[in-house]
Protein backbone atom coordinates (compact mmCIF):
# COMPACT_ATOMS: atom_id res chain seq x y z
CA UNK A 1 0.00 0.00 0.00
CA UNK A 2 1.51 3.44 -0.67
CA UNK A 3 2.21 5.62 2.67
CA UNK A 4 -0.17 8.58 1.43
CA UNK A 5 -2.73 6.36 1.58
CA UNK A 6 -2.60 5.44 5.13
CA UNK A 7 -2.82 8.97 5.71
CA UNK A 8 -7.12 9.37 7.30
CA UNK A 9 -8.83 12.28 5.39
CA UNK A 10 -8.27 15.81 7.12
CA UNK A 11 -11.68 17.18 8.94
CA UNK A 12 -14.56 17.46 6.86
CA UNK A 13 -15.71 20.35 4.66
CA UNK A 14 -18.95 21.55 5.99
CA UNK A 15 -19.71 23.80 3.28
CA UNK A 16 -19.22 20.74 0.57
CA UNK A 17 -21.46 18.97 2.47
CA UNK A 18 -24.17 21.57 2.51
CA UNK A 19 -23.61 21.87 -1.12
CA UNK A 20 -23.91 17.88 -1.61
CA UNK A 21 -27.35 17.83 0.97
CA UNK A 22 -28.78 20.58 -1.44
CA UNK A 23 -28.42 18.16 -3.96
CA UNK A 24 -29.79 15.10 -1.92
CA UNK A 25 -32.92 17.12 -1.82
CA UNK A 26 -33.43 18.17 -5.31
CA UNK A 27 -32.42 14.65 -6.59
CA UNK A 28 -35.38 13.47 -4.20
CA UNK A 29 -37.43 15.90 -5.53
CA UNK A 30 -37.01 15.16 -9.22
CA UNK A 31 -37.76 11.50 -9.05
CA UNK A 32 -40.67 12.55 -6.44
CA UNK A 33 -39.59 10.79 -3.64
CA UNK A 34 -40.75 9.31 -1.18
CA UNK A 35 -44.12 8.81 -2.82
CA UNK A 36 -47.04 8.87 -0.49
CA UNK A 37 -47.77 6.81 1.86
CA UNK A 38 -50.66 4.67 0.00
CA UNK A 39 -50.85 1.42 2.52
CA UNK A 40 -54.13 1.81 5.08
CA UNK A 41 -53.68 2.38 8.73
CA UNK A 42 -54.09 -0.71 10.91
CA UNK A 43 -55.14 -0.53 14.51
CA UNK A 44 -55.25 -3.95 16.72
CA UNK A 45 -56.33 -3.77 20.46
CA UNK A 46 -55.88 0.22 20.45
CA UNK A 47 -52.39 -0.04 18.69
CA UNK A 48 -51.28 1.57 15.62
CA UNK A 49 -49.23 -1.24 13.82
CA UNK A 50 -46.28 -0.66 11.75
CA UNK A 51 -46.04 -1.67 8.51
CA UNK A 52 -42.44 -2.94 8.54
CA UNK A 53 -39.90 -3.27 11.35
CA UNK A 54 -36.14 -3.16 10.39
CA UNK A 55 -34.04 -4.45 12.80
CA UNK A 56 -30.40 -3.16 12.80
CA UNK A 57 -29.40 0.00 10.83
CA UNK A 58 -26.57 -0.85 9.14
CA UNK A 59 -25.96 -0.60 5.37
CA UNK A 60 -28.86 -3.54 5.07
CA UNK A 61 -31.13 -2.07 7.53
CA UNK A 62 -30.73 1.49 5.65
CA UNK A 63 -31.16 0.24 2.14
CA UNK A 64 -34.25 -2.00 3.13
CA UNK A 65 -35.52 0.87 5.01
CA UNK A 66 -35.05 3.51 2.77
CA UNK A 67 -36.33 1.59 0.03
CA UNK A 68 -39.61 0.76 1.74
CA UNK A 69 -39.85 4.59 2.41
CA UNK A 70 -39.10 5.34 -1.39
CA UNK A 71 -42.12 2.79 -2.16
CA UNK A 72 -44.40 4.85 -0.32
CA UNK A 73 -44.59 2.75 3.20
CA UNK A 74 -43.44 5.42 5.73
CA UNK A 75 -44.42 3.64 8.81
CA UNK A 76 -42.18 1.93 9.63
CA UNK A 77 -39.08 1.73 12.67
CA UNK A 78 -35.73 0.96 12.28
CA UNK A 79 -34.10 0.10 15.54
CA UNK A 80 -30.91 -0.54 16.73
CA UNK A 81 -29.21 -2.22 19.38
CA UNK A 82 -26.02 0.10 19.30
CA UNK A 83 -25.38 3.67 19.83
CA UNK A 84 -25.19 6.31 16.99
CA UNK A 85 -21.79 6.06 14.71
CA UNK A 86 -21.29 2.71 16.62
CA UNK A 87 -23.33 0.14 14.47
CA UNK A 88 -22.12 -2.74 12.79
CA UNK A 89 -18.25 -4.02 13.04
CA UNK A 90 -16.50 -1.25 11.08
CA UNK A 91 -15.41 0.97 14.17
CA UNK A 92 -16.42 -1.68 17.01
CA UNK A 93 -15.05 -5.24 16.23
CA UNK A 94 -13.60 -4.93 12.58
CA UNK A 95 -9.40 -4.64 13.27
CA UNK A 96 -8.63 -4.11 9.76
CA UNK A 97 -7.24 -0.68 8.55
CA UNK A 98 -9.71 -0.16 5.38
CA UNK A 99 -12.35 -2.27 3.83
CA UNK A 100 -11.39 -4.86 2.36
CA UNK A 101 -14.04 -3.63 -1.17
CA UNK A 102 -12.69 -0.93 -3.19
CA UNK A 103 -13.29 2.65 -2.97
CA UNK A 104 -15.38 2.85 -6.10
CA UNK A 105 -18.78 0.78 -4.51
CA UNK A 106 -21.52 2.83 -4.82
CA UNK A 107 -22.81 1.97 -1.53
CA UNK A 108 -26.46 1.95 -0.43
CA UNK A 109 -27.27 4.63 -2.98
CA UNK A 110 -30.71 3.82 -4.32
CA UNK A 111 -29.12 4.41 -7.69
CA UNK A 112 -28.98 8.29 -6.86
CA UNK A 113 -25.61 9.78 -7.51
CA UNK A 114 -25.78 12.04 -4.74
CA UNK A 115 -26.09 9.13 -2.46
CA UNK A 116 -23.18 7.32 -3.30
CA UNK A 117 -20.03 6.76 -1.18
CA UNK A 118 -18.05 8.58 -3.65
CA UNK A 119 -20.39 11.75 -3.97
CA UNK A 120 -19.95 11.94 0.19
CA UNK A 121 -16.35 11.69 0.02
CA UNK A 122 -15.41 14.18 -2.61
CA UNK A 123 -18.28 17.15 -1.09
CA UNK A 124 -16.30 16.50 2.07
CA UNK A 125 -12.89 15.83 1.76
CA UNK A 126 -12.42 16.97 -1.78
CA UNK A 127 -11.42 15.37 -5.71
CA UNK A 128 -7.99 15.35 -4.55
CA UNK A 129 -8.12 13.75 -1.44
CA UNK A 130 -10.42 10.75 -3.59
CA UNK A 131 -7.50 10.56 -5.91
CA UNK A 132 -5.32 9.54 -3.23
CA UNK A 133 -7.42 7.26 -1.70
CA UNK A 134 -6.93 3.56 -1.60
CA UNK A 135 -8.95 2.12 0.02
CA UNK A 136 -11.82 3.46 2.66
CA UNK A 137 -10.97 3.51 6.24
CA UNK A 138 -13.44 2.06 8.52
CA UNK A 139 -14.27 5.23 10.16
CA UNK A 140 -14.82 7.12 6.80
CA UNK A 141 -17.80 4.19 5.83
CA UNK A 142 -19.42 4.26 9.54
CA UNK A 143 -19.58 8.17 8.77
CA UNK A 144 -21.05 7.68 5.16
CA UNK A 145 -23.58 5.26 6.80
CA UNK A 146 -24.76 7.62 9.45
CA UNK A 147 -24.98 10.58 6.99
CA UNK A 148 -26.98 8.52 5.06
CA UNK A 149 -29.45 7.30 7.96
CA UNK A 150 -29.76 11.14 8.38
CA UNK A 151 -30.48 12.34 5.01
CA UNK A 152 -33.03 9.70 4.18
CA UNK A 153 -34.69 10.90 7.22
CA UNK A 154 -34.70 7.27 8.75
CA UNK A 155 -37.31 6.53 11.56
CA UNK A 156 -34.09 5.50 13.72
CA UNK A 157 -34.38 5.06 17.49
CA UNK A 158 -30.61 3.59 19.07
CA UNK A 159 -30.00 1.58 21.69
CA UNK A 160 -33.19 -0.30 21.14
CA UNK A 161 -32.61 -4.37 21.05
CA UNK A 162 -35.21 -6.55 19.88
CA UNK A 163 -35.33 -9.56 22.08
CA UNK A 164 -38.09 -11.36 20.74
CA UNK A 165 -40.39 -11.62 17.95
CA UNK A 166 -43.44 -13.59 18.47
CA UNK A 167 -46.42 -14.55 15.46
CA UNK A 168 -49.89 -12.58 16.90
CA UNK A 169 -52.47 -13.30 15.20
CA UNK A 170 -51.38 -12.30 11.83
CA UNK A 171 -49.11 -9.88 13.00
CA UNK A 172 -45.31 -10.44 14.72
CA UNK A 173 -45.44 -9.03 18.15
CA UNK A 174 -41.75 -7.44 19.22
CA UNK A 175 -40.05 -7.08 22.71
CA UNK A 176 -38.28 -4.39 22.57
CA UNK A 177 -35.47 -3.51 25.08
CA UNK A 178 -34.72 0.39 25.62
CA UNK A 179 -32.32 2.06 28.70
CA UNK A 180 -35.95 3.65 29.86
CA UNK A 181 -37.79 -0.10 29.90
CA UNK A 182 -39.04 -2.95 27.82
CA UNK A 183 -41.97 -1.87 24.87
CA UNK A 184 -44.04 -4.17 22.51
CA UNK A 185 -44.35 -3.04 18.95
CA UNK A 186 -46.63 -4.84 16.67
CA UNK A 187 -45.69 -5.15 12.86
CA UNK A 188 -46.72 -6.40 9.50
CA UNK A 189 -43.63 -7.48 8.79
CA UNK A 190 -39.87 -7.95 10.40
CA UNK A 191 -36.69 -7.34 8.55
CA UNK A 192 -34.16 -8.70 10.37
CA UNK A 193 -31.03 -7.09 9.07
CA UNK A 194 -29.22 -7.97 11.86
CA UNK A 195 -25.35 -8.04 10.75
CA UNK A 196 -22.78 -11.03 10.34
CA UNK A 197 -23.76 -12.28 14.06
CA UNK A 198 -27.50 -12.23 13.69
CA UNK A 199 -27.63 -15.63 11.63
CA UNK A 200 -26.67 -17.64 14.84
CA UNK A 201 -23.89 -15.66 16.72
CA UNK A 202 -20.31 -16.27 16.99
CA UNK A 203 -18.53 -19.56 16.42
CA UNK A 204 -17.10 -21.16 19.49
CA UNK A 205 -15.68 -24.62 18.63
CA UNK A 206 -16.42 -27.27 20.90
CA UNK A 207 -12.28 -27.30 21.36
CA UNK A 208 -12.07 -24.66 23.09
CA UNK A 209 -12.63 -25.11 26.98
CA UNK A 210 -15.39 -22.19 28.16
CA UNK A 211 -13.38 -21.30 30.96
CA UNK A 212 -11.19 -19.42 29.41
CA UNK A 213 -13.74 -17.18 28.94
CA UNK A 214 -13.70 -14.19 29.68
CA UNK A 215 -10.52 -13.35 30.87
CA UNK A 216 -8.16 -16.00 29.02
CA UNK A 217 -9.75 -15.48 25.86
CA UNK A 218 -12.38 -13.72 23.31
CA UNK A 219 -13.70 -14.28 20.17
CA UNK A 220 -12.12 -12.42 17.30
CA UNK A 221 -15.45 -10.58 16.95
CA UNK A 222 -16.02 -9.10 20.52
CA UNK A 223 -14.48 -6.12 22.17
CA UNK A 224 -10.66 -6.64 23.62
CA UNK A 225 -8.95 -4.37 25.59
CA UNK A 226 -5.74 -4.67 23.91
CA UNK A 227 -4.01 -2.35 25.99
CA UNK A 228 -4.14 -5.25 28.66
CA UNK A 229 -2.62 -7.18 26.38
CA UNK A 230 0.66 -5.30 26.21
CA UNK A 231 3.77 -7.24 26.61
CA UNK A 232 1.58 -10.64 26.87
CA UNK A 233 2.26 -13.62 24.34
CA UNK A 234 -1.09 -14.12 22.37
CA UNK A 235 -2.36 -17.46 20.46
CA UNK A 236 -4.75 -17.18 17.16
CA UNK A 237 -6.82 -19.74 16.23
CA UNK A 238 -8.15 -19.05 12.32
CA UNK A 239 -6.55 -18.48 9.29
CA UNK A 240 -8.93 -15.81 8.01
CA UNK A 241 -8.90 -12.22 7.71
CA UNK A 242 -10.22 -11.48 11.07
CA UNK A 243 -7.36 -13.85 12.52
CA UNK A 244 -4.80 -11.69 10.78
CA UNK A 245 -6.15 -8.67 11.68
CA UNK A 246 -6.46 -9.17 15.22
CA UNK A 247 -3.00 -10.80 14.95
CA UNK A 248 -1.45 -7.06 13.58
CA UNK A 249 -3.36 -4.97 16.03
CA UNK A 250 -2.19 -6.94 19.48
CA UNK A 251 1.24 -6.15 17.81
CA UNK A 252 0.73 -2.81 17.03
CA UNK A 253 -0.76 -2.58 20.55
CA UNK A 254 2.42 -3.64 22.16
CA UNK A 255 1.98 -7.61 22.37
CA UNK A 256 4.92 -9.20 22.73
CA UNK A 257 4.28 -12.29 20.23
CA UNK A 258 1.18 -13.39 18.37
CA UNK A 259 1.13 -17.14 17.06
CA UNK A 260 -1.37 -17.74 14.47
CA UNK A 261 -2.52 -21.38 14.61
CA UNK A 262 -4.09 -22.43 10.81
CA UNK A 263 -5.35 -25.77 10.03
CA UNK A 264 -5.12 -25.36 6.06
CA UNK A 265 -1.02 -26.18 4.79
CA UNK A 266 -1.62 -23.10 2.16
CA UNK A 267 -3.94 -20.61 2.51
CA UNK A 268 -6.91 -19.80 -0.37
CA UNK A 269 -5.52 -17.68 -3.20
CA UNK A 270 -8.30 -16.47 -5.02
CA UNK A 271 -11.85 -14.32 -3.87
CA UNK A 272 -14.14 -16.68 -5.28
CA UNK A 273 -16.40 -14.50 -3.12
CA UNK A 274 -15.83 -11.31 -5.04
CA UNK A 275 -15.75 -14.00 -8.88
CA UNK A 276 -19.45 -14.38 -7.16
CA UNK A 277 -20.45 -10.93 -7.08
CA UNK A 278 -22.22 -8.56 -10.10
CA UNK A 279 -25.73 -7.92 -11.59
CA UNK A 280 -25.45 -11.72 -12.84
CA UNK A 281 -25.09 -13.33 -10.03
CA UNK A 282 -27.25 -10.89 -7.52
CA UNK A 283 -30.10 -10.90 -9.93
CA UNK A 284 -29.62 -14.49 -11.14
CA UNK A 285 -29.15 -16.55 -8.21
CA UNK A 286 -32.12 -16.87 -6.31
CA UNK A 287 -33.54 -18.72 -9.17
CA UNK A 288 -31.11 -21.20 -9.71
CA UNK A 289 -32.67 -24.65 -9.10
CA UNK A 290 -31.92 -25.79 -4.76
CA UNK A 291 -29.64 -28.74 -6.01
CA UNK A 292 -27.26 -26.58 -8.05
CA UNK A 293 -27.82 -23.62 -4.99
CA UNK A 294 -26.22 -26.56 -3.07
CA UNK A 295 -23.23 -27.19 -5.02
CA UNK A 296 -22.38 -23.62 -6.11
CA UNK A 297 -22.45 -23.18 -1.99
CA UNK A 298 -20.31 -26.49 -1.25
CA UNK A 299 -17.80 -25.10 -3.87
CA UNK A 300 -17.29 -21.81 -1.97
CA UNK A 301 -17.12 -23.07 1.55
CA UNK A 302 -14.73 -24.97 0.20
CA UNK A 303 -12.29 -22.18 -1.32
CA UNK A 304 -12.62 -19.89 1.38
CA UNK A 305 -11.68 -16.65 0.77
CA UNK A 306 -8.21 -15.75 0.78
CA UNK A 307 -6.79 -12.82 3.52
CA UNK A 308 -6.41 -9.58 1.75
CA UNK A 309 -2.57 -8.94 0.59
CA UNK A 310 -2.77 -5.43 2.66
CA UNK A 311 -3.25 -7.59 5.92
CA UNK A 312 -0.94 -10.29 5.21
CA UNK A 313 1.78 -7.28 4.55
CA UNK A 314 0.52 -5.66 7.81
CA UNK A 315 1.15 -8.24 10.01
CA UNK A 316 4.52 -9.38 8.47
CA UNK A 317 5.26 -5.76 9.17
CA UNK A 318 5.72 -6.63 13.10
CA UNK A 319 8.81 -8.96 13.63
CA UNK A 320 6.85 -11.11 16.74
CA UNK A 321 4.21 -12.58 14.58
CA UNK A 322 4.36 -15.86 14.11
CA UNK A 323 2.48 -18.16 11.58
CA UNK A 324 2.49 -22.00 11.79
CA UNK A 325 0.03 -23.23 8.83
CA UNK A 326 -1.19 -27.05 8.95
CA UNK A 327 -1.27 -26.32 12.52
CA UNK A 328 -4.81 -27.50 13.90
CA UNK A 329 -5.60 -26.75 16.67
CA UNK A 330 -6.92 -29.50 19.06
CA UNK A 331 -7.88 -28.33 22.37
CA UNK A 332 -7.35 -25.47 24.34
CA UNK A 333 -7.38 -25.23 27.98
CA UNK A 334 -7.08 -23.22 30.76
CA UNK A 335 -3.64 -24.12 33.42
CA UNK A 336 -3.74 -20.99 36.18
CA UNK A 337 -3.10 -17.97 34.40
CA UNK A 338 -2.56 -19.35 31.19
CA UNK A 339 -3.86 -21.48 27.95
CA UNK A 340 -2.21 -24.26 27.25
CA UNK A 341 -3.15 -25.20 23.38
CA UNK A 342 -2.71 -28.66 21.82
CA UNK A 343 -1.55 -27.98 18.36
CA UNK A 344 -0.36 -29.79 15.32
CA UNK A 345 -1.19 -33.02 12.96
CA UNK A 346 -0.67 -36.66 14.02
CA UNK A 347 1.36 -35.57 17.12
CA UNK A 348 0.11 -32.93 18.56
CA UNK A 349 2.53 -30.94 21.18
CA UNK A 350 1.24 -28.10 23.96
CA UNK A 351 2.13 -24.13 23.37
CA UNK A 352 1.49 -21.79 26.40
CA UNK A 353 0.00 -18.10 25.93
CA UNK A 354 -1.23 -15.59 28.18
CA UNK A 355 -4.19 -15.05 25.69
CA UNK A 356 -6.48 -16.61 23.54
CA UNK A 357 -8.29 -14.65 20.54
CA UNK A 358 -10.54 -17.66 18.66
CA UNK A 359 -11.14 -16.40 15.11
CA UNK A 360 -13.09 -19.03 13.53
CA UNK A 361 -15.87 -16.73 12.46
CA UNK A 362 -19.84 -16.97 12.32
CA UNK A 363 -22.40 -19.19 13.15
CA UNK A 364 -25.59 -19.43 10.72
CA UNK A 365 -28.58 -21.79 12.56
CA UNK A 366 -32.35 -20.56 13.08
CA UNK A 367 -32.31 -22.24 16.47
CA UNK A 368 -28.97 -19.97 17.67
CA UNK A 369 -30.84 -16.40 16.80
CA UNK A 370 -32.46 -15.55 19.87
CA UNK A 371 -35.32 -13.45 18.77
CA UNK A 372 -36.44 -16.34 16.87
CA UNK A 373 -36.53 -18.54 19.71
CA UNK A 374 -39.85 -18.60 19.37
CA UNK A 375 -40.48 -20.05 16.33
CA UNK A 376 -37.46 -21.46 15.46
CA UNK A 377 -37.99 -25.05 15.45
CA UNK A 378 -40.30 -24.28 12.98
CA UNK A 379 -38.10 -22.78 10.36
CA UNK A 380 -36.81 -24.94 7.13
CA UNK A 381 -33.51 -25.04 6.90
CA UNK A 382 -30.88 -26.53 4.06
CA UNK A 383 -30.93 -29.53 5.63
CA UNK A 384 -34.52 -30.08 5.15
CA UNK A 385 -34.07 -29.15 1.89
CA UNK A 386 -31.51 -30.52 0.31
CA UNK A 387 -32.51 -34.40 1.53
CA UNK A 388 -30.34 -37.61 0.52
CA UNK A 389 -26.76 -35.39 -0.90
CA UNK A 390 -24.01 -37.93 -1.55
CA UNK A 391 -21.38 -37.64 0.86
CA UNK A 392 -18.58 -35.77 -1.04
CA UNK A 393 -21.46 -33.02 -1.26
CA UNK A 394 -22.56 -33.21 2.86
CA UNK A 395 -21.15 -30.08 4.47
CA UNK A 396 -22.66 -29.78 8.31
CA UNK A 397 -21.21 -26.44 8.38
CA UNK A 398 -23.45 -25.10 5.99
CA UNK A 399 -26.82 -27.21 6.89
CA UNK A 400 -28.49 -25.14 9.06
CA UNK A 401 -28.73 -22.12 7.15
CA UNK A 402 -32.38 -21.25 6.75
CA UNK A 403 -33.87 -21.63 3.41
CA UNK A 404 -35.69 -18.60 2.76
CA UNK A 405 -37.94 -17.46 0.61
CA UNK A 406 -37.26 -15.19 -2.94
CA UNK A 407 -37.93 -12.17 -0.60
CA UNK A 408 -35.82 -13.11 2.44
CA UNK A 409 -38.98 -14.58 4.23
CA UNK A 410 -38.44 -17.44 6.67
CA UNK A 411 -40.20 -20.86 5.30
CA UNK A 412 -41.69 -23.26 7.04
CA UNK A 413 -40.45 -26.82 8.49
CA UNK A 414 -43.50 -28.58 8.78
CA UNK A 415 -47.55 -27.88 9.06
CA UNK A 416 -47.55 -26.73 12.73
CA UNK A 417 -45.29 -23.65 11.77
CA UNK A 418 -47.11 -20.55 12.53
CA UNK A 419 -48.24 -18.31 9.08
CA UNK A 420 -46.32 -15.75 10.57
CA UNK A 421 -43.13 -16.86 9.49
CA UNK A 422 -43.46 -15.67 6.12
CA UNK A 423 -43.74 -12.01 7.60
CA UNK A 424 -40.05 -12.13 9.02
CA UNK A 425 -37.16 -11.54 6.19
CA UNK A 426 -33.99 -12.19 7.23
CA UNK A 427 -31.44 -9.94 5.11
CA UNK A 428 -27.84 -11.12 6.69
CA UNK A 429 -25.39 -13.77 5.94
CA UNK A 430 -28.07 -16.45 6.76
CA UNK A 431 -28.95 -15.88 3.08
CA UNK A 432 -26.07 -16.71 1.67
CA UNK A 433 -27.08 -20.27 0.72
CA UNK A 434 -30.79 -18.95 -0.71
CA UNK A 435 -29.84 -16.37 -2.10
CA UNK A 436 -26.24 -15.52 -2.92
CA UNK A 437 -24.52 -12.92 -1.45
CA UNK A 438 -26.24 -9.76 -1.37
CA UNK A 439 -27.18 -9.44 2.26
CA UNK A 440 -23.47 -10.28 3.06
CA UNK A 441 -21.25 -7.91 1.45
CA UNK A 442 -21.17 -3.97 0.10
CA UNK A 443 -21.87 -4.51 -3.53
CA UNK A 444 -25.02 -6.53 -3.06
CA UNK A 445 -26.77 -4.31 -0.66
CA UNK A 446 -28.99 -2.00 -2.51
CA UNK A 447 -30.42 -5.56 -4.52
CA UNK A 448 -30.83 -6.69 -1.50
CA UNK A 449 -33.13 -3.64 -0.07
CA UNK A 450 -34.83 -3.49 -3.04
CA UNK A 451 -35.78 -7.37 -2.85
CA UNK A 452 -36.91 -7.27 0.43
CA UNK A 453 -39.09 -4.11 0.02
CA UNK A 454 -40.50 -5.20 -2.52
CA UNK A 455 -41.56 -8.49 -1.38
CA UNK A 456 -43.02 -6.57 1.76
CA UNK A 457 -44.98 -4.51 -0.58
CA UNK A 458 -46.51 -7.30 -2.36
CA UNK A 459 -47.57 -8.86 0.66
CA UNK A 460 -48.98 -5.85 1.84
CA UNK A 461 -50.62 -4.65 -0.67
CA UNK A 462 -52.42 -8.80 -1.47
CA UNK A 463 -53.54 -8.57 2.59
CA UNK A 464 -54.69 -4.91 2.01
CA UNK A 465 -56.48 -5.35 -1.18
CA UNK A 466 -59.81 -5.40 -0.19
CA UNK A 467 -59.39 -2.12 1.23
CA UNK A 468 -57.14 -0.56 -1.37
CA UNK A 469 -60.02 -1.93 -3.92
CA UNK A 470 -62.55 0.36 -1.73
CA UNK A 471 -60.55 3.01 -1.73
CA UNK A 472 -60.20 3.08 -6.00
CA UNK A 473 -64.15 2.62 -6.20
CA UNK A 474 -64.52 5.78 -3.45
CA UNK A 475 -62.06 7.64 -5.31
CA UNK A 476 -63.67 10.18 -6.93
CA UNK A 477 -61.53 13.19 -8.37
CA UNK A 478 -63.29 14.19 -11.15
CA UNK A 479 -61.47 15.31 -14.66
CA UNK A 480 -64.03 16.64 -16.47
CA UNK A 481 -65.06 19.31 -14.30
CA UNK A 482 -64.72 22.41 -16.07
CA UNK A 483 -65.44 21.12 -19.55
CA UNK A 484 -68.39 20.87 -21.61
CA UNK A 485 -68.61 16.97 -21.14
CA UNK A 486 -69.03 17.34 -17.30
CA UNK A 487 -71.65 14.45 -15.54
CA UNK A 488 -71.72 14.82 -12.31
CA UNK A 489 -71.89 11.69 -10.02
CA UNK A 490 -75.53 10.43 -8.78
CA UNK A 491 -76.57 12.61 -6.26
CA UNK A 492 -74.43 15.19 -6.83
CA UNK A 493 -76.22 16.77 -9.66
CA UNK A 494 -76.56 20.24 -8.10
CA UNK A 495 -72.97 20.30 -7.88
CA UNK A 496 -71.75 23.38 -10.32
CA UNK A 497 -69.39 22.90 -13.18
CA UNK A 498 -66.95 25.38 -11.85
C1 LIG B 1 -14.67 -7.54 10.31
C2 LIG B 1 -15.51 -7.42 9.09
C3 LIG B 1 -15.03 -6.77 7.97
C4 LIG B 1 -15.81 -6.67 6.82
N1 LIG B 1 -15.30 -6.02 5.74
C5 LIG B 1 -16.05 -5.96 4.62
C6 LIG B 1 -15.55 -5.27 3.47
O1 LIG B 1 -14.48 -4.73 3.47
N2 LIG B 1 -16.33 -5.26 2.36
C7 LIG B 1 -17.54 -5.85 2.32
O2 LIG B 1 -18.21 -5.80 1.28
N3 LIG B 1 -18.04 -6.49 3.39
C8 LIG B 1 -17.32 -6.57 4.54
N4 LIG B 1 -17.84 -7.21 5.62
C9 LIG B 1 -19.12 -7.90 5.50
C10 LIG B 1 -20.34 -6.97 5.62
O3 LIG B 1 -20.29 -5.94 4.68
C11 LIG B 1 -20.47 -6.40 7.00
O4 LIG B 1 -20.66 -7.43 7.93
C12 LIG B 1 -21.61 -5.39 7.14
O5 LIG B 1 -21.51 -4.80 8.40
C13 LIG B 1 -22.97 -6.01 6.95
O6 LIG B 1 -23.94 -4.99 7.09
P1 LIG B 1 -25.32 -5.26 7.82
O7 LIG B 1 -26.12 -4.04 7.70
O8 LIG B 1 -25.88 -6.53 7.31
O9 LIG B 1 -24.93 -5.57 9.33
P2 LIG B 1 -24.19 -4.69 10.41
O10 LIG B 1 -23.41 -3.62 9.81
O11 LIG B 1 -23.47 -5.65 11.29
O12 LIG B 1 -25.38 -4.03 11.21
C14 LIG B 1 -26.27 -4.83 11.94
C15 LIG B 1 -26.84 -3.99 13.04
O13 LIG B 1 -27.88 -4.74 13.67
C16 LIG B 1 -27.90 -4.39 15.02
N5 LIG B 1 -28.58 -5.48 15.73
C17 LIG B 1 -28.25 -6.78 15.74
N6 LIG B 1 -29.14 -7.46 16.47
C18 LIG B 1 -30.05 -6.58 16.91
C19 LIG B 1 -31.22 -6.67 17.71
N7 LIG B 1 -31.64 -7.85 18.19
N8 LIG B 1 -31.92 -5.54 17.99
C20 LIG B 1 -31.51 -4.34 17.49
N9 LIG B 1 -30.40 -4.20 16.73
C21 LIG B 1 -29.69 -5.30 16.45
C22 LIG B 1 -26.44 -4.26 15.40
O14 LIG B 1 -26.28 -3.43 16.54
C23 LIG B 1 -25.84 -3.65 14.14
O15 LIG B 1 -25.69 -2.26 14.24
C24 LIG B 1 -17.10 -7.28 6.79
C25 LIG B 1 -17.58 -7.93 7.92
C26 LIG B 1 -16.81 -8.00 9.06
C27 LIG B 1 -17.37 -8.71 10.26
Amino acid sequence: MNQTTRIAPAEPDLAGLAVLEAQVARDLEMLNLPPKNWVPPLVRDDTAVLDAVVVGAGMNGIAAAGALIFRGMPNIAVLDAAGPGQEGPWCTTARMDTLRSPKTLPGPCFGIPSLTFRAWYVANFGQESWEGLYKIFNRTWQDYLGWLQRVLKLPLTHFAKVTRISPADGLLRLTVEQPDGTRMLLARHVVLATGRAGAGGLDLPRFVDRALFPDLAALAPQPIDFEALRGRSIGIIGGGASAWDNAATALERGAARVDLYVRRAVLPQVNKGRGSTGPHFHLGFEAIPPEEKWKLNVYLQDQQGPVPHETVHRALRQSEFHVHLATPTRSARRDGDEVVIAVGGAQPREVRHDYLIVATGFSVNPAQIPELAEVAPHVSRWVDVIGDVPPELRRPEIENFPSLGPGFELRPRDASAPPELSRIHLVNYGAHLSQGGIASDIPGTMVAGDRVAEAVIRAVFLEEFPRIRQALVDYDEPELIGTPFYVPPPGKETEPNA
